[in-house]
This record gives structure tokens, sequence and C-alpha cells, in this order.
């Protein structure tokens, strides 16, 4: 299928992305990023945007760089930046194993983390690891710019906090300490599919007994978050297989799982269960 007819608007700077977004969106203007998302629900004519404000001719937006504390992540780095370690230590080498699971190739090659972030699906792996890490999101209009926490600004399925003005320009993921364990497992029905659940989880060891746990589940609900009662099962515990079995089943107790045409929301709390068991096991291998 063929999309509807649009206006494409070419911006050069950021304050064009911005001035362009404040006369369009309210005409049903829309940003166009890696459009891995909005140009096949544009072509199913799900969306019939009236502008699209393509961003990726915008200088310096590719920008992928360590601020102090943070890995900066501009609005037009795609995922198959992270198919190579970006930095040193353990979270590009989070990023690189993640990046893979997302998508298929040609896909990784257009779209873009932060396009995965605004178009908040709830089984986007982007959304998962910035959950889980606690990104913070720098977003322009032309009234000026915030800093969001990531768990203000997902609110539900393909929702966030954006204002229909604002523009994702950079996402901004803490940078790990040099000892962090990650693992990160998913379950889909086939590789490249969505995920119908997934978990990402990072720890610290000291004297043998886990310090600093976050765990991130995505896929289940109507956006990825961490879970708490998981994270207070493993802090103070010293791994083993028990304690792993332990936190899953927290998870799956602490979850509310969608039911939809893909599975029940019993099996999915199965899922929440079995993924953060094997993200658990991941991360002391
Ligand atoms: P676009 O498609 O350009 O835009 C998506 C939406 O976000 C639009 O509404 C757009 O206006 C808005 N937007 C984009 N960037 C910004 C910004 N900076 N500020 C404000 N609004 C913005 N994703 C996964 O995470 N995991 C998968 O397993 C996966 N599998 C896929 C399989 C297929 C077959 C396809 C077609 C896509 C799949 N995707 C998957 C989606 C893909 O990762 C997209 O790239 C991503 O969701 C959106 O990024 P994009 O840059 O392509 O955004």
């Amino acid at each position: 299928m063929k999309p509807a007819s649009f206006t494409r608007h070419v911006p050069r700077t950021v304050d064009e992305v911005v001035n362009a977004l404040a006369e369009y969106a309210p005409q049903d203007g829309r940003i166009l990023a890696g459009g891995q998302s909005l140009v096949p629900i544009m072509a199913f004519r799900m969306a019939r945007p009236a502008h699209l404000i393509d961003i990726n001719e915008v200088e310096g937006l590719d920008r992928l760089a360590v601020d102090g504390e943070y890995l900066s992540i501009g609005a037009c780095v795609r995922h198959g930046a992270f198919h190579k370690p970006v930095i040193d230590g353990p979270l590009g080498t989070l990023l690189a194993y993640v990046s893979r699971h997302i998508a298929h190739y040609p896909i990784r090659m257009r779209g873009t983390f932060c396009g995965s972030l605004a178009h908040a699906d709830p089984s986007s792996e982007w959304c998962l690891v910035s959950a889980t890490l606690g990104a913070e999101l720098l977003v322009k209009s032309v009234r000026g710019e915030r800093i969001v926490p990531i768990d203000e600004f997902l609110e539900g399925i393909m929702t966030t906090a954006l204002q229909e003005d604002e523009f994702l320009a950079e996402a901004r993921l803490p940078l790990l300490p040099a000892d962090t364990k990650f693992g990160f497992y998913e379950f889909s029905r086939r590789a490249g599919d969505f995920a119908m659940s997934a978990a990402l989880v990072t720890y610290r060891l000291v004297d043998g007994k886990i310090i600093d746990a976050h765990v991130g589940i995505g896929g289940a609900e109507d956006h990825a978050r961490r879970i708490a009662e998981a994270e207070d099962t493993l802090n103070g515990q010293a791994p083993s297989p028990r304690l792993f079995v332990a936190a899953g089943e927290a998870a799956a107790l602490a979850v509310d799982p969608m039911e939809d045409i893909q599975t029940t929301a019993d099996y999915r709390r199965d899922l929440v269960r079995a993924v953060t068991r094997r993200a658990l096991e991941h991360a002391q291998q």
C-alpha cells in the first residue's frame, strides 16, 4: 500500500526542527527519523500525517559521545551504531549485545535510538535499556528545553510525555561502573520479531553479595519499567540458581501483563518469570 500524500520538510538545524514542529504539529505534522515504524504505519494508512519533518539532514544529531557521567545519544543515532561497543566498559558491551536483538539488519541501519523511545512500543529494546538504566531525555521545542526522566517519559503503549510540538533531541544513559555485570534475555516467536517479554538486569558484587540490582522488564506491560520487588529479592544476597528463581517469581507476581492477540496475560506472566531468571543466568556467565 502507499501512504496518503504529505509534504516533506527538511530542516538543517535544531531551531528549524522546533520551528517546523510548532507550525506543522497542529496540522498533523510529525518528525520523520529512521522511518522504520512511521513509514509502515503510513503505508497501512493507520497514520496520515499531512507534514513530515525529516530530521536526517540536521547537522550534529548523529552525535554519540560521553559527556561527564553520561553517554549522549543524538536523535539520528541508528540502532546499528551500537553493533560494536561505542565505549569501553560494560555499557558499551551491553548496548552492543542488546542492539543485535532489534528487528533485522536493514531496519537497524535506519531506525534510531531516540525514534524507538518516541515511538514507545512496549517491546522496544531501547525503551527497556533506558528504563532499566535510568535514562534522561533532552526534549526541545520553541518554548525551550527540558530534561525528562525515562520513568516519566514512558506513559503507556506508544504514549509518551512528549507534547505535540516537542522534539526528543538526545537520550542520556548513565555510564556503568567497570565491575557492573549485565544480563539480557528476550522471548519472541521468530528472530527479529518484537519480544513478547524481555528482561535486562545489571548488578555489582561486593564480598560475593549483589548490590545495586536493576531489573527491567519490557514487552509484558504497557511500557518497560524497573521491578523493585525483584531488585529487593536480589540485593544483599549471593547469586545462586535458587535466588534467580526467586527473583523471577517476584517479577512475575509484580507485573500486570497485557493480554492481546498474541497471547494471554497468564502466559506473559510465565514469560516474565523465565526471562528474568535467564537474564540473571546470563549476567553470571
Ligand atoms: P520513525 O519511524 O521515523 O518514527 C517513529 C515515531 O516516533 C513517529 O511518530 C515519529 O514522529 C516519532 N519520532 C521519531 N524520532 C523522534 C524524535 N527524535 N522526537 C520526537 N518524535 C520522534 N523495534 C524494536 O525496538 N524492536 C524490534 O524487535 C523491532 N522489530 C521491528 C520489525 C520490523 C519488521 C519493523 C518494520 C520495525 C521493527 N522495530 C523494532 C521498529 C524499529 O526499531 C524502529 O526503528 C523504531 O521503533 C522507530 O525508530 P525510527 O527512527 O525508525 O522512527
